[in-house]
């Protein structure tokens, strides 16, 4: 066939189709132009979810008369005069599109008025040329922009979107979001006829009067002022300012409301590696309320990425992203306060044992931080634990990921103090024996290994990699913990403080529960499962008092458990395994033995609070093929409205997917967080640790050194 040259009409069309993609990027494209033009009050009704009118009013710097007739012509612009402009633009439109493609998908009428007139100008246009002369007319200060039929032209698009949701609610969407930002201005938006606005955010100088106005006061009191600033760095400066949800919000979606020198913008990357840091960090407020403003030189900021603005690129953007990920994660970590409690009291210790520890020979940190010049390269370590840098989940993020199984069970971190008097528990000699066998026990190396290494990240569900001094080991996560967990069991032995089961939990239930997922037990039948389960329930039921004075498991008159020992602060152990605890602590406790009792019950806690694998599939390994729903469906739906399909849903499962991504997050913030500065502290490692595994020591950087340097 032959090539042709195609109409110029056709051409803008086409290009126009892009520019609006649907009415709601219509109605971003007028604010924006109100907000170009210095409106102080920005109005917008829309009829139909703007298929059948928008209508822009502002109170903005008006249009001339003498620039009516180019006003929609495609690439007229008041805003950018040479190509080197676009560098230091400041305005958010400059290519001189949007009303141009406007009126040749929709009949648009503008009236307006500039500073000074006596009366104002109105003028239709359509495919880009006034279709009158501007009729004089009354007109109060600004401009008036109405599109009416959109997408009359365009038959497809116009069924696609009537057949699907209305675009007011993203029009409403995007109002809002512009009103937290510029808080100087008055937004309002209303379906036409409507009394009352659905936005309606008032002018105000305070950013969460603004946040209040438009999305209530709710929101608001959860919210954390956060400032990031880089004018240090030679190099680069940034600022970001913003407001960050904290602990007590809990939504089904995050809200981003992201500004990059002023553009409403998305960047998927930042908002992944925030959502990443609040599964982390806050498990169950992991859909946060984000708004941040940041703000580059600039020049540093490439705006013509996207058609319709909607993406920018930055210079040195995965550092800013890091920087403002850092920032989050010590907000959040200051704001629970439970956590920073502990985590300061952990610290600081650490920090002691650090500065009093001799590092023998290996010394490589002066007083003042330096690195002293004497060590041969090929021994250079890092040694402050505290050292971020070289940490795996700084390089690599929401890898694997584990599901926790939804439990009806949940421990409500509700701490309480136990009543009674430790001293008298303390005496008791077996519990005495029991402690100086772990000391007895301690192997001496490992002991040095667990006290002064440096966490470099987890491995796989089980191992975690720890480097001491030129070594780099695989540490079992599983073993260790439990090994710790047994360990403090029997520390806190008759002095734990309590974690409150937000419901008291049958034993009966739990034990029928366990029985029934226990495969040596699926010849027996189900009525001697329900004995062996009342049996048990008796047995706890009679050592209930022992268990709750010694070990803070207490157990209510009606056989139920209400509560359970801290054994490490700052944790809760996985409630998916309490019916298994519940068994064996009915079955496999030596009752009658004092030291044996005491032993095996301690092994029982370690078991139950050690850091697990999880029983469920890892979503980012082949597990998560599972979750993804029938792609070849979702992909012919999404041929035929291929660009109206703006919404970042993708063919995984998200609310599955999210919940694996935060339980594992999770883990690996407990593994990093919790269980390794408390082993740091506590941890007496015994002797089999060294032969059975639990430490394998996998590279040494001598070695590594000799293989490099010949490179
Ligand atoms: P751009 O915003 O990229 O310049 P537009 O097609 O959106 O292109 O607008 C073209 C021009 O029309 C603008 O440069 C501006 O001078 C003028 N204009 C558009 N809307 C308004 C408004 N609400 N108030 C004042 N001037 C406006
Ligand atoms: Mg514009």
């Amino acid at each position: 066939p032959r090539i042709r040259r195609l109409e110029e009409s056709v051409v803008n069309r086409i290009a126009a189709g892009e520019v609006i993609q649907r009415p709601s990027s219509a109605v971003k494209e007028l604010v924006e132009n109100s907000i170009d033009a210095g409106a102080s009050t920005v109005s917008v009704t829309v009829k139909d979810g703007g298929l059948k009118l928008i209508q822009v009013s502002d109170d903005g710097h008006g249009i001339r008369c003498e620039d009516l007739p180019i006003l929609c012509e495609r690439h007229t612009t008041s805003k950018l005069s040479a190509y080197e402009d676009l560098q230091t633009i400041k305005s958010m439109g400059f290519r001189g599109e949007a009303l141009a493609s406007m009126t040749y998908v929709g009949h648009v009428t503008v009236t307006t008025i500039t500073e000074g007139q006596l009366h104002g100008y109105r003028v239709s246009y359509r495919d880009g040329v006034m279709e009158n002369d501007p009729k004089p007319c009354a007109a109060v200060k600004g401009t008036q922009v109405m599109v009416e039929n959109l997408f009359y032209n365009m038959v497809a698009r116009r069924k696609t979107l009537q057949n699907s949701n209305d675009d007011y609610p993203k029009i409403v969407d995007f109002i809002s979001r512009f009103a937290v930002h510029h808080i100087n201005v008055n937004f309002s938006c209303r379906k036409h006829g409507a009394n009352r606005a659905d936005v309606h955010s008032g002018s105000t100088s305070s950013r969460l009067d603004a946040i209040r106005n438009v999305y209530g006061a709710s929101v608001v009191r959860d919210l954390m002022e956060i400032q990031v600033s880089d004018e240090n760095a030679v190099d680069e400066i940034f600022k970001m300012d913003g407001f960050i949800s904290n602990a007590n919000y809990v939504a089904k979606k995050t809200t981003m409301i992201l500004f990059i020198n002023d553009r409403l913008v998305d960047c998927t990357s930042l908002k992944r590696a925030t959502e990443f840091v609040y599964s982390a960090i806050l498990p169950q407020a992991s859909k946060p309320f984000i708004y941040m403003s940041i703000n580059l030189p600039p020049e540093h900021v490439d705006v013509n990425i996207h058609p319709t603005k909607k993406e920018v690129s930055l210079l040195n953007q995965e550092r800013i992203i890091e920087k403002i990920k850092d920032a989050i994660e010590e907000k959040l970590m200051n704001c629970n306060n439970t956590r920073i409690f502990q985590t300061q009291a952990l610290n600081s210790s650490a920090l002691t044992q650090a500065n009093t520890r001799k590092d023998k020979g290996t010394e490589v940190s002066t007083p003042t931080g330096e690195k002293s010049q004497k060590i041969p390269v090929s021994q250079m370590v890092r040694t402050d634990p505290r050292d971020p840098s070289g940490r795996l989940h700084t390089y690599w993020q929401g890898q694997t990921s584990n599901l926790e199984k939804k439990s009806g069970l949940v421990a409500v971190r509700n701490i309480v103090r136990s009543r009674r008097n430790p001293k008298d528990a303390g005496d008791l000699s077996s519990r005495h024996e029991l402690v100086t066998e772990i000391d007895y026990n301690l192997h001496p190396g490992l002991f040095d290994i667990v006290k002064n290494c440096t966490y470099v990240g987890v491995a796989d569900e089980v191992f975690a990699l720890i480097q001491h001094n030129t070594l780099l080991y695989l540490v079992n996560v599983v073993n260790v913990s439990k090994e710790l967990m047994y360990q403090q069991a029997l520390c806190r032995f008759g002095n734990f403080n309590a974690i409150q089961l937000s419901e008291p939990a049958p034993l009966l239930e739990l034990l029928t529960m366990a029985l029934k997922d226990d495969e040596s037990m699926s010849d027996v039948n189900e009525k001697e499962k329900l004995e062996i389960a009342e049996v048990n329930t008796e047995i706890l039921k009679e050592n209930a008092e022992m268990i709750n004075e010694y070990f803070s498991i207490h157990i209510d008159q009606g056989g139920n458990l209400t509560r359970l020992p801290v054994v490490l602060d700052q944790y809760t152990p996985d409630m998916d395994r309490l019916p298994e605890f519940m068994l064996t602590l009915g079955n496999d406790i030596a009752w009658d033995v004092e030291k044996e009792c005491f032993r095996t019950a301690a092994a029982a806690i370690g078991n139950f609070y050690a850091l697990h694998p999880p029983i469920l599939p890892n979503p980012s390994g082949k597990g998560i093929r599972l979750y993804k729903k029938n792609k070849d469906s979702m992909e012919s739906a999404g041929q035929a409205d291929n660009d109206l399909t703006s919404t970042d849903e993708d063919d995984i499962d998200q609310e599955l997917l999210a919940e694996a991504e935060a339980a594992w997050a999770q883990r690996e913030w407990t593994i990093q967080h919790v269980l390794f500065p408390s082993m740091r502290l506590f941890l007496k490692p015994p002797k089999s640790m060294a032969t059975d595994g639990t430490f394998v020591q996998i590279a040494s950087l001598d070695k590594l050194y000799k293989i490099f340097e010949r490179c």
